[in-house]
C-alpha cells in the first residue's frame, strides 16, 4: 500500500501561511469590488532554498519571483522538472539579461532601453518574453525603475522590440509615502502606458505590507514573499 507523504510541520505551516494570505487576497478584492480571478499571487522566494519551490508548487503555487539572476537561474535549473512560471523581479544588469532571459518567463523590471536591447538580443528562435516597465514612485534616482514621466517614452521602445511582449507595468511602493497615493500614481502610469499598448494591462505591485492598497489601486499581480515563505534566511 502506497500513501500520501505526511507533510512535515514546516510544510503544514507554509500551507496555512498560504491559505492565510489567500483569504486576505480575496477580501480585500472583494473590499475594492474586483474579481479575484483577475489577480495573479506570485510567491517571491528569494534567500529560500530550491526545496521551498518545491513544497509551494506541491500546494498549488505556480508563480515565482526571484529578484537576483544567479538565484534565478540556480533554482530554475535545479527545478526545471516543476511546472512553473519564473518571474525575475530585481534590478537587472545588462551583462547578465541572456541567463535572465533563459530562466525568466516574465521580466518585472526593465528600467531603462539599454536592459531592453540586451533581453531582446538573447533571444533564441522565435521565443517572445513577458516584460513589464518597471516604475519609480520615488525622488530618488537611484532606486530601480524610469520616471512616470519616462514610462511611455520606455513602453515605445519596447514594443520596437518583436522578442518582448509588453505586458505593462512594476513598481514598489516608497517607504516614506502612504502606500495607497504612491499606487495611484502607478495607476495613471499605468493608464498612459496602455495608451501606448493597450494589451499592456499588468499592474505588478504590492508585497506583504501593501498588497491589500495594491488591489484597491488596481494591481493584478501580486509579489508577496515574507508574509508566505517566512522570514527570509540572513544572507549576512
Ligand atoms: C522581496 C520583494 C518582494 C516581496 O517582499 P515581501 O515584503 O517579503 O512580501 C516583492 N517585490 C520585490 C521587487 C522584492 O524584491
Amino acid at each position: 500500500m502506497t500513501s500520501a507523504p505526511v507533510p512535515t510541520q514546516d510544510q503544514a505551516e507554509l500551507a496555512a501561511r498560504l491559505s492565510e494570505i489567500d483569504e486576505r487576497i480575496s477580501d480585500a478584492a472583494r473590499r475594492a469590488g474586483r474579481d479575484v480571478g483577475e489577480l495573479t499571487r506570485i510567491v517571491v522566494t528569494k534567500f529560500h532554498p530550491a526545496s521551498l519551490v518545491r513544497d509551494l508548487r506541491a500546494i498549488g503555487v505556480q508563480e515565482v519571483g526571484e529578484n537576483r539572476q544567479q538565484e534565478l537561474s540556480s533554482k530554475q535549473a535545479a527545478l526545471a522538472d516543476l511546472d512553473v512560471r519564473w518571474h525575475f523581479i530585481g534590478q537587472g544588469q545588462t551583462n547578465k539579461a541572456a541567463a535572465i532571459r533563459r530562466s525568466a518567463d516574465a521580466v518585472h523590471s526593465v528600467d531603462r532601453q539599454k536592459f531592453a536591447d540586451a533581453l531582446h538580443r538573447a533571444a533564441e528562435g522565435d521565443d517572445v518574453l513577458d516584460v513589464l516597465v518597471q516604475i519609480n514612485l520615488t525622488d530618488d534616482a537611484a532606486r530601480g525603475g524610469v520616471a512616470p514621466a519616462e514610462a511611455a517614452a520606455l513602453a515605445e521602445h519596447v514594443l520596437t522590440l518583436p522578442s518582448l511582449r509588453l505586458r505593462g507595468v512594476m513598481a514598489v511602493a516608497p517607504l516614506d509615502e502612504e502606500p495607497a497615493s504612491a499606487f495611484a500614481r502607478l495607476r495613471s502610469t499605468a493608464d498612459e502606458v496602455r495608451t501606448v499598448d493597450p494589451s499592456a494591462t499588468w499592474i505588478s505591485a504590492g508585497m506583504t505590507g501593501d498588497f491589500a492598497e495594491a488591489i484597491a489601486a488596481g494591481a493584478t499581480h501580486l509579489r508577496i514573499g515574507s508574509a508566505i515563505t517566512g522570514p527570509r534566511p540572513d544572507r549576512g
